[in-house]
């Protein structure tokens, strides 16, 4: 489960349904939802973690 952190709940939550997303520059993102405010979350993974989730 990936992690982010959340500007409204203002601590790290547990991304609910994480969408992995290469960038043109081969930056790893992750972009899901809050599980307790829903709030759009989004998290740079970075190059590095590329290749160990697909
Ligand atoms: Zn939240």
């Amino acid at each position: 489960m990936a992690t982010a952190y959340c500007l409204k709940c203002k601590c790290t939550r547990d991304v609910s349904d994480p969408r992995y997303e290469t960038l043109k520059n081969g930056t790893l993102t992750v972009k899901g939802v809050c599980p307790t405010c829903g709030t759009k979350l989004a998290r740079i993974l970075g190059k590095a973690a590329k290749g160990a989730i697909r």
